[in-house]
């Protein structure tokens, strides 16, 4: 291992750490012996569950009373990295808050982001991969200049994987005087409605696509996810068109999900689609069209309708005990 130390930003969430921040925690493990992970929560809590995902040292700026976290953990970083000495990179997930912590690290550190990183690894220094042109390239990156290097990983990139070590040293990071920057509060936050997994964690993902024809033929899609106990995904064309929320939509610019299970009803397979859902372990589409690219990747293909398939499957599922 060439890398002296990695720092994780492991967003706290529901008494624990987001399945991204555990990901790359454990990924994090393989690269290097010594693995910080930065937190803003009550560190105490979490001590036991970042020991587990291989990180010796907790840093915990401490609860952030309702304010958004870009500014006070860039802030504590910052004066981390002047009194403990700079890691050899930061990782960070690719979410709302990792970006805005990353891009504001960015400038208080003068140092290079790299972003959109689905893949990591050490060949004399830290090389990075990044997918282009619809995920049909892989571009490997690294840094050339001094470290840390601020790394942005979207999520399902590695797998989350306990690895039994002790509880972490939990150590005060306290982000110090952030002035006015500090003073936008989050007021009310909205929890999406949902019966069953999140789609980023399910095991089944159902996915439905302009093929179903209307808004109303989603309802198609659900009921199977349901019914096996899945979650319900989209193709970006029925987002845009309003059929389902963002947060159903799968892909280059929506989620990436890896389930055991994926199935695509009337959904083409453009590149922007698979490669947020190509690396499930069994993929099933159902279209009409049998030059369909999804079937290029899919390990069970029906040529079929979906107003026809989807209510026979929704049929037999029923009857099962
Ligand atoms: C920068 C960029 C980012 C993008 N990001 C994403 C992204 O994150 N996710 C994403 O999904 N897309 C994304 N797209 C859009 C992507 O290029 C495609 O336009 C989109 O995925 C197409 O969605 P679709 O497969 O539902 O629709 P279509 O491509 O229109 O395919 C519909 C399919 O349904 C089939 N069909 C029609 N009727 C039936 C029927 N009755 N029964 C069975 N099959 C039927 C057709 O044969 C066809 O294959 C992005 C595009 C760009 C440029």
């Amino acid at each position: 291992m060439t890398l002296q130390s990695l720092w994780v930003v492991a967003e706290p969430g529901s008494g624990s750490f987001t399945t991204t921040s555990l990901e790359l925690l454990s990924h994090a493990r393989t690269l290097s012996a010594n693995i910080a992970a930065v937190t803003w929560a009550d560190g105490s809590q979490l001590a036991g569950l970042a020991g587990d995902y291989g990180a010796a040292t907790l840093y915990d700026v401490g609860d952030l009373a309702g304010a958004l976290p870009g500014v006070p953990v860039a802030a504590a970083i910052e004066s981390l990295v002047s009194t403990v000495g700079p890691p050899d990179a930061l990782l960070i997930p690719g979410s709302y808050d990792g970006r805005d912590i990353a891009a504001r690290l960015s400038a208080r550190l003068d140092r290079t982001v790299l972003t959109n990183v689905v893949g990591i690894s050490d060949d004399n220094g830290l090389v990075t991969e990044h997918p282009a042109f619809g995920g049909n390239q892989v571009v490997r990156a690294r840094f050339t200049s001094q470290g840390p290097g601020i790394v942005v990983v979207r999520a399902k990139s590695f797998a989350a994987e306990v690895t039994g070590g002790a509880p972490a040293t939990v150590v005060g990071a306290p982000a110090g005087d952030i002035a006015a920057t500090g003073t936008a509060r989050v007021i009310t936050s909205h929890v999406e409605e949902r019966s069953g997994p999140a789609l980023e964690d399910a095991e089944v993902v159902v996915s439905g696509g302009r093929g179903l024809g209307s808004a109303e033929a989603y309802a198609l899609v659900a009921e199977v996810a349901n019914l096996l106990g899945g979650a319900a995904g989209a193709s970006r064309a029925i987002v845009d068109a309003g059929w389902v929320p963002y947060s159903h939509q799968v892909g280059q610019t929506g989620k990436t999900v890896k389930p055991t299970v994926y199935i695509a009803c009337g959904i083409s397979g453009a590149t922007q689609h698979m490669v947020g859902m190509k690396g499930s372990k069994n993929i099933i589409a159902i279209n009409k069209d049998s030059d369909a690219p999804i079937f290029q990747i899919a390990d069970l293909g029906i040529v079929g309708d979906v107003h026809a398939v989807l209510p026979r499957l929704i049929a037999e599922l029923k009857l099962r005990p």
